[in-house]
């Protein structure tokens, strides 16, 4: 049974893992890129911000759409940056800006003060035009750790350099790609969407 759906992500690192971790688990997928117009994502959740691009992309193409809405949440921070994460230091700042903020937040605060976690939603909807009366869903995944002190590593993107997944000691920016996305908040949403996604693969038909 094969399936073709849109991935509705301007951010090419996350599109990249996505890819890797669909081609993984379901190699009869068709993934493709999104080129439509960009929602405004000014939904308060991680769940609506989610569902504002998958039902964007879905509209505009047609096609089932899956996107994801991701984010760093800080335990003393109360939760901090969260859906946030990507502008913590203003609108378009870069990665590296938004880590030296968080690090100073934290200042010297003790390793057990620094736990956080990230978290993913990824949207499913079906256009009406494939399944009558369409069909949305959404999956979560999470993962826990702690953050470093000063940046670490050179892969993957965003806070990767100073987050340490719990039980292991390098920051996700020291991990091989593979090994990320073998525990990731990513890998454990798809994870928990993939059910679904081959229920609706063999209701739409392909
Ligand atoms: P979104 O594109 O609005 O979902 O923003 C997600 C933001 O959360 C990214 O720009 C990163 O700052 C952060 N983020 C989400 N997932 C990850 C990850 O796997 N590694 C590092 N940072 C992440």
């Amino acid at each position: 049974m094969s399936l073709e759906f849109v991935l509705a992500s301007h951010n090419a690192h996350k599109v990249r893992e996505f890819q890797r971790i669909i081609g993984e688990r379901m190699p009869q997928a068709v993934v493709l890129p999104y080129d439509g117009p960009e929602p405004v994502e000014e939904g308060v959740t991680f769940d609506e911000n989610a569902f504002i691009k998958a039902r964007t992309a879905a509209a505009h193409t047609g096609r089932i759409a899956l996107a994801d809405d991701s984010g760093l949440l800080v335990d003393v921070l109360g939760g901090a940056p969260g859906v946030f994460s990507a502008r913590w230091a203003g609108r378009n700042a870069s990665d590296e800006a938004n880590v030296r903020l968080l690090l100073d937040q934290l200042g010297d605060m003790r390793r057990p003060h620094r736990g956080a976690e990230f978290h993913c939603t990824i949207a499913l909807v079906v256009p009406e035009a494939l399944l009558p009366g369409g069909h949305e869903f959404a999956a979560e995944g999470s993962w826990r750790g702690a953050l470093a002190f000063e940046p670490r590593g050179s892969h993957g993107f965003g806070y990767d350099p100073i987050f340490e997944p719990e039980g292991v000691e390098r920051t996700a920016a020291e991990l091989a790609p593979e090994e990320k996305n073998a525990q990731s908040h990513r890998a454990r949403a798809f994870a928990a969407l993939l059910p679904e996604l081959e229920r609706v693969a063999g209701l739409v038909g392909g």
